[in-house]
């Protein structure tokens, strides 16, 4: 039913809005948009100032401004060689006339005619005179023509998250007529918290985040709603925490002279952060209360052999155990690792993967002497979660790379571990994750706010630090090559890494552009494969890898590399992470300016696994990245690479929004660790004193419709 004097509250639906046509609300859906609320909640990426309304007579060139006046005259033509549709207008004011040239939009011409005024906010260029190009347009109405009225031009202009057909021109159109209930919103934030932290009032906060008078309210409104994300975040992470720990687990007891003799067998020493850890989880086991836990260390800090102990203990004590990683080659590097290291232990282990065919024999067998607890360490992929697979009796779940998996996407997880797991009944296996990312402390708190924390925060000694060094000009480059051979002379192998291809702007195009961003980076992998086999090294053994091949053929190329065979190995930035070859002491990193520091240092991590000298070289063509690789070259420690990183690049940018599964305020207030603190804090006392959220009705509506949100990204 569509009548626009309808009474809107916040809950209506957009379908019973007046101002938005049917077609959109399929559109909507896919922004999370449901009701007038949630189209108030949803927030400006960010904004572009045309602040500056400007005379005519002072437009400077590529300043971004506004001016103001009567359009004096209007053409449509085709420039270019006659190729593009051009819509060119004039425009005067007391002071002069300027033109603004739009290309392909000869729609324009239906609304902006002769004789009206309009305002126009871009960035002038000189060709034959001032000229704005592509700029945004807005029609001032003569009978509401004060330029408070403004919402396209002449202010701060938001720029929002879009969808295919929904722009942000028709957000900034949609909300000039809702914005008005912002004043309904109910603050379901606690007074004190909202006093303690400075923190503006909510619908005040909304109403500023879309129409800001100045920058500085822009900020203050991005702070109270970048708190309140959080806090939620914080909130739901808690209760999900609570409930975890509200279930019951098998206890595992110490077994001390177990753990004494594997460690003493091992060629190698415990580091102490390793023994710190070790004992952390091996206590959290003993618990009836499930463990879950995070083992955070750098790459290479060794936290492979801190899980394979704790699944040898869980094994020796009766139970089965499993280790999910999150792509093959890692799960089968992992299998043969673990399988090397608990050989004298007579433990059944197993390996499963996607790539084992559905009904094969092999893998019903497999799934037999899973449920019958014949095999009692499973190792794989995420086929390890699938409904079919069942265990006798799952007491401890690991997952490496945990990074991989958002924060909505991790609750979902510990269902699905739960479910496979129902041969021990009324209980849930122990949980231990483990991540290399060197991720700053505050996403550490908002994305892992549910975990407990072990920190490998040593490497093992006699690491040599890896010598980086920058690779911009071509002389370079060649000797880089020689260096290479030379090393390779020697024995060594060497990974070259294709630059990641990014993503475009546009959201909406993200399904599309994953695909594209697949194929452009086989064709990276590929091309750099046909130049250094044929032209650079056609002396050496040169392998590629990439995701678009065979499991068989990746893992057949993966054994080669690490037994030594092949001795340079090409391949995308996502495929090889975890690898373990210790023999492989040399990174070539294509295209660096296109990594973030703190994945330049992931990908590096790769080399320098063993006690000979590493090397690194971060390759591009670009000068001015200079400075932000030698942060790099100086840096040996992730954590403050990751905090510079962070810093330097904001949070939107680091390791992109997506993977976290967490809005983009949210993100971008990690820049802020007294935000971080502070919401955390203020979760944390909430759920002490009012768990169930009985006190805070309007609040648990609003986690309510907050979870519903990030379900859905
Ligand atoms: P990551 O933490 O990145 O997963 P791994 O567990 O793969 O690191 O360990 C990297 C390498 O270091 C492996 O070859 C492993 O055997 C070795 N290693 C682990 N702990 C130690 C140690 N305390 N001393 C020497 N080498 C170690
Ligand atoms: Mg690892």
């Amino acid at each position: 039913m569509k009548n626009a004097n309808a009474k809107l509250t916040l809950d209506t639906p957009v379908s019973e809005i007046g101002k938005i046509g049917t077609k959109y609300v399929t559109k909507l859906k896919k922004l999370g948009i449901f009701t007038l609320q949630d189209i108030l909640f949803h927030f400006p990426r960010r904004y572009d100032d045309y602040s500056k309304i400007v005379p005519i007579a002072d437009v400077f060139e590529n300043e971004n401004c506004t001016v103001i006046g009567k359009i004096t005259k209007t053409k449509n033509f085709f420039g270019f060689k006659k190729k593009i549709g051009i819509f060119e207008i004039t425009i005067e004011d007391e002071t002069g006339i300027i033109r603004a040239v739009w290309f392909n939009q000869p729609f324009l011409a239906n609304s902006l005619k002769e004789g009206l005024h309009v305002a126009i906010s871009g960035k002038a260029v000189v060709r034959k005179g001032l000229i704005f190009t592509n700029p945004i347009h807005e029609i001032i109405h003569s009978d509401n023509n004060s330029v408070e009225s403004l919402v396209h031009t002449g202010r701060l202009i938001p720029i929002y998250p879009e969808t295919s057909g929904v722009s942000s021109r028709w957000f900034r159109f949609v909300l000039k007529s809702l914005l008005q209930y912002s004043n309904e919103i109910v603050d379901y934030l606690p007074d004190n918290i909202i006093k303690e932290n400075k923190l503006l009032a909510l619908n005040d906060a909304v109403l500023n985040v879309h129409r800001p008078k100045n920058l500085n309210i822009a900020k203050h409104a991005q702070k109270r709603l970048g708190f309140d994300e959080i806090f939620l975040i914080q909130l739901l992470l808690l209760s999900q925490k609570q409930k975890w720990h509200q279930q019951k687990a098998m206890p595992i007891k110490f077994n001390q002279p177990l753990v004494k003799e594997f460690v003493n067998n091992l060629l190698f020493t415990l580091t102490n952060s390793q023994r710190r850890s070790l004992w952390e989880i091996l206590q959290d086991l003993e618990k009836s209360t499930p463990m879950n836990r995070l083992l955070e260390g750098d790459v290479g800090s060794g936290k492979t052999v801190v899980s394979a102990i704790s699944a040898l203990q869980t094994i020796k004590a009766g139970y089965q155990s499993a280790l999910m990683a999150p792509t093959e080659i890692l799960a089968n590097q992992h299998y043969k690792t673990i399988s090397n290291a608990l050989g004298k232990y007579d433990i059944n282990i197993a390996l499963l993967t996607s790539s084992q065919p559905k009904g094969a024999k092999a893998k019903k067998q497999l799934l037999n002497d899973l449920k019958n607890g014949n095999i009692q360490f499973l190792i794989g992929t995420h086929a390890l979660i699938q409904e079919s697979v069942k265990f006798k009796n799952l007491a401890l779940a690991i997952i490496d790379e945990q990074h991989r998996f958002g924060v909505m996407q991790r609750a979902s997880l510990l269902k699905n571990i739960t479910d496979i797991s129902d041969g021990l009944p009324n209980t849930v296996p122990h949980l231990l994750s483990m991540t290399a990312t060197p991720i700053p402390r505050t996403l550490a708190l908002t994305a892992y706010g549910d975990l407990d924390l072990s920190l490998l925060d040593e490497m093992p000694p006699g690491r040599q630090k890896i010598i980086t060094d920058i690779v911009i000009s071509k002389e370079k480059r060649e000797k880089t090559y020689n260096f290479v051979r030379q090393e390779i002379k020697k024995g060594r192998q060497a990974f070259v890494v294709c630059p990641r291809i990014e993503s475009s702007e546009n959201q909406s195009e993200n399904a599309k552009s994953l695909t594209d961003i697949i194929k452009a980076e086989i064709k990276a992998v590929k091309s750099e494969y046909e130049k250094l086999s044929t032209q650079i090294f056609p002396d050496l053994n040169i392998a590629m890898l990439h995701g678009k091949m065979k499991s068989a053929e990746k893992a057949k190329i993966m054994k080669e590399f690490s037994n030594g065979q092949t001795d340079i190995l090409i391949s995308t930035s996502v495929i090889e992470v975890g690898i373990d070859v210790s023999n492989a002491t040399i990174m070539l990193i294509e295209g660096a300016e296109r990594f973030g520091l703190a994945q330049l240092h992931q990908l590096r991590g790769r080399v320098g696994r063993s006690n000979i000298q590493s090397y690194c070289f971060v390759l591009t063509s670009l000068p001015s990245e200079n400075e932000r690789l030698n942060a790099l070259c100086m840096a040996s420690n992730g954590f403050e690479l990751a905090e510079y990183d962070l810093k330097l690049r904001g949070p939107g940018q680091f390791y992109g929004t997506q993977q976290w599964g967490m809005p983009d305020l949210a993100m971008s207030s990690l820049g802020n660790p007294q935000t971080v603190k502070q919401a955390r804090l203020s979760a944390q006392t909430i759920i002490a004193q009012d768990k169930a959220l009985k006190l805070h009705p309007a609040l648990l509506k609003r986690l309510g419709e907050f979870k519903t949100f990030l379900h859905k990204e």
